[in-house]
């Protein structure tokens, strides 16, 4: 309880500090990305281009970190909406197939019902990709990413009884690794704002703390078990709804076009 609330402390102040510079700095960031896309269609291939490329690959980053910090901070409007999760795993795919690094499999495996949930399809997004770039980055040698989706009723045998999670039915959705692992006193600090192991320029340590954030604002819940050496797995659960999803999706914000 006394770590919760230290949390909720933590992730409070740094919401107030961080929403502001993060909303002021996302403005400034698109209109570098938007220029520098522009000037790269106007630079002719050699060294230029390539310290152009550079430039964007860091705004990008930058933008990425400050997407995080929005989210963190609830300074971003958040539209739920009822989704078929696996809906939102399937419209992953080819975004994670990217992602990922040749020695790696991705292996995908959806529950053969639809898995209704109301929540913001971004935000959902966000946590996903969160934890398959951690899975990523634990296996540096290759190996095997599963993303896997289901239905489960808590309690459930299988599952640790969760402070905070009522009796009912829920989707739960595990990614794991068969990468570095965790000791226990990495564990114990996952969900910290900041706290990370990675490289300088590498890792932010926002990324499980805002997967906390958002599947806690979904009154659901994420798990981590991991063995050092063997591999991590990651499952969160969110409260599945009676609701049937709509049969296409009603909208897209931005307008995508034909690639998205
Ligand atoms: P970041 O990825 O920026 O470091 P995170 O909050 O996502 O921030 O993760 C915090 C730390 O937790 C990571 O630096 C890493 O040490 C550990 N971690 C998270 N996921 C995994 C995983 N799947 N396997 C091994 N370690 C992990």
């Amino acid at each position: 309880i006394e770590a919760q609330l230290r949390q909720a402390q933590k992730m409070d102040a740094i919401g107030r500090l961080a929403g502001g510079v993060a909303h002021d700095f996302n403005n400034i960031l698109t209109a570098l990305v938007g220029y520098s896309e522009i000037l790269r269609t106007l630079v002719p291939e050699g060294p230029a281009k390539t310290y152009l490329d550079a430039m964007m690959d860091g705004s990008q980053r930058a933008a990425a970190l400050c997407r995080q910090l929005l989210i963190l901070s609830r300074r971003h409007a958040v539209l739920p909406q009822v989704l078929d999760l696996n809906r939102v795993v399937q419209d992953m795919q080819k975004l994670l197939g990217r992602l990922i690094t040749e020695n790696i499999v991705l292996e995908t495996s959806l529950a053969d019902e639809t898995l209704s949930i109301r929540a913001d399809a971004t935000q959902i997004e966000q946590v996903i990709l969160n934890l398959v770039v951690n899975a990523r980055d634990a296996m540096p040698n290759g190996g095997l990413l599963g993303i896997s989706t289901r239905r489960i009723q808590i309690p459930d045998a299988d599952t640790p009884p969760m402070i905070g999670l009522a009796d009912g039915d829920y989707v739960e959705v595990a990614v794991r690794d068969n990468g570095t692992g965790m000791s226990a006193e990495v564990q114990s600090k996952l969900f910290e704002p900041f706290f990370t192991t990675k490289s300088e320029g590498k890792g932010t340590g926002l990324g499980l703390a805002t997967c906390y954030n958002i599947i806690q604002q979904n009154r659901g819940q994420i798990l981590v078990g991991s063995e050092l050496g063997q591999g991590t797995t990651v499952r969160f659960f969110l409260p599945l709804v009676p609701e049937a999803p709509p049969s296409r999706h009603p909208f897209v914000d931005g307008g995508g076009g034909p690639t998205g």
